[in-house]
């Protein structure tokens, strides 16, 4: 066996040039499975900007407004805590799920794989036809329907580019924006516009062209998870002590000192990214599974069993020993995991629906001396809903005789997702502050659920 494939990325020949893959179309159990997996997956994509949970779209990065809304809580700048804990949640679910499963992501969830195996290929099938009538076509000289069929993929791309990249905008600017950006002039929003062109154009060379070489040439996560799995790890993988020695033949052929790989290449054919998996693991092995199915199908056809290639460790496959799925890195990915999720849900469930921040406002003088000496200090009030429903807020000042709150807006309403500022002044008469200072406590309720005080220092002269 010629170890050429670990020196060279199948895809690109030897004079460097692109090798052009054309897998041949497969279905089964695992291409099947896939399918729901995917499209349920792209529905909630396709979907998500239309749906509206508390008067607000479901899923909004309003960057300009600093703020994320997801499923009716709003989650400002300022709550970077959550962000931590997700980050931390997603990266050890990775590692877990990488060193149990392996490149389990790239072939069911990565959208590289979702859209390109499941959109853009489909499409192109159906404009072009199977594999082996797209490479005739290909290698044809350009005649009229050569360049009918490659402007009519081109144009049915671009549309279905233009749709996910005006979808992907719709989570920025909100889907209200995007329609009334595209029922006006590009030069009303050229901005966006440009944004759209360029989004839609890098999804037209992706998936259009680049293809499998942004998994074997751009993706980190395909280069840095050798380091996460091991021999126990469960993936893709070919069973050469079943397999070997391979060789051709017919169903009716007694060939007793063959393996069951009779050679056919299928495995081979139907690969996104033309590898043959009989090599072993490999960088641009994806995990799509196509290959699974593939040899199932021969192998049903043999009256053998299935499973020549199936999902299994390396151990298994290649020593014939015992996977072990509790090993010390699984724990210590456990542990890490159930930590972050335990604090995500944690912070969640305890989050409190508004929070509040009192500001000393931009005078050159922090407090002013009225006639009857008393001593007003000019504050800010901010107020956050982060709650989908509209709260109405009452501020109130220490219960002392002589502390004075002035606020022109009393209740106060904030619609849910705002956050607004109000100004207040703090009166309290000169002779009750020491050494040019009090102490007040400012207290915001919302009549319900929520009561929060803020201590705040009054200042003034000190003489
Ligand atoms: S599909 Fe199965 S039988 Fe055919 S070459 Fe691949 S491993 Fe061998
Ligand atoms: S080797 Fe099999 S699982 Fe890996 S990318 Fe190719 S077809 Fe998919």
């Amino acid at each position: 066996m010629s170890d050429d494939y670990r020196e060279v990325l199948y895809t690109i020949s030897k004079d460097g040039n692109r090798k052009w893959v054309y897998p041949q179309d497969i279905s089964g159990f695992f291409m099947n499975t896939r399918k729901v997996v995917v499209y349920i997956l792209m529905a909630i994509y396709i979907l998500m900007p239309w749906i509206e949970i508390g008067g607000s779209q479901a899923v909004l990065l309003d960057l300009p407004s600093r703020k994320f809304i997801f499923l009716g809580n709003t989650f400002w700048a300022t709550d970077t805590q959550f962000l931590f804990l997700l980050l931390g949640v997603l990266a050890s679910s990775l590692f877990f799920f990488t060193a149990l499963f392996g490149r389990l992501w790239c072939g069911w969830a990565c959208p590289q794989t979702v859209f390109l195996e499941f959109l853009y290929r489909p499409i192109e099938r159906l404009i072009e036809g199977p594999a082996a009538k797209r490479l005739r076509l290909d290698q044809a000289p350009w005649t009229p329907q050569k360049i009918f069929k490659k402007g009519l993929k081109l144009f049915v791309f671009a549309l279905v580019s233009w749709i996910l990249a005006s979808t992907a905008l719709a989570y920025f600017v909100g889907r209200t924006e995007l329609f009334d950006m595209i029922a006006s002039p590009p030069t009303e929003n050229l901005q966006l516009f440009v944004l759209t062109l360029v989004l839609m154009g890098i999804l037209l060379f992706e998936f259009g062209w680049f293809r499998e070489q942004f998994c074997t040439v751009v993706c980190p996560y395909a280069r840095f998870q050798s380091v996460l799995m091991d021999p126990h790890t469960i993936q893709v993988g070919y069973d050469p002590t079943r397999g070997e020695p391979r060789g051709k033949r017919r169903k009716s052929d007694d060939a007793t000192e063959l393996g069951d790989c009779i050679d056919c290449g299928l495995c081979v054919r139907v690969c996104p990214t033309g590898i043959d998996i009989r090599n072993g693991l490999q960088l641009e092995c994806i995990q799509c599974t196509a290959c699974i199915d593939a040899c199932d199908s021969i192998m049903v056809g043999l009256d053998k069993p299935k499973g020549l290639i199936r999902y299994d460790s390396e151990v298994k496959l290649l020593e014939g020993g015992k996977t072990k799925l509790i090993r010390p890195r699984i724990f210590f990915y456990t542990l890490f995991l159930s930590i972050f999720l335990f604090g995500f849900l944690y912070a969640i469930g305890t989050r409190e629906l508004s929070e509040i921040k009192v500001l000393r406002g931009a005078l050159d003088k922090p407090y002013s001396l009225l006639d009857d000496e008393t001593i007003s200090n000019h504050l800010h009030l901010r107020i956050s809903n982060k709650g989908s429903e509209d709260r109405t807020y009452t501020i109130s000042a220490t219960e002392a005789e002589d502390v004075q709150l002035i606020t022109p807006i009393n209740p106060f309403p904030v619609p849910g997702g705002k956050m607004l500022t109000t100004p207040i002044f703090l009166n309290v008469p000169k002779a009750s502050l020491v050494d040019g200072s009090r102490k007040v406590e400012v207290t915001v309720t919302d009549g319900a659920s929520y009561t929060q005080t803020q201590e705040v220092t009054l200042l003034g002269p000190t003489g």
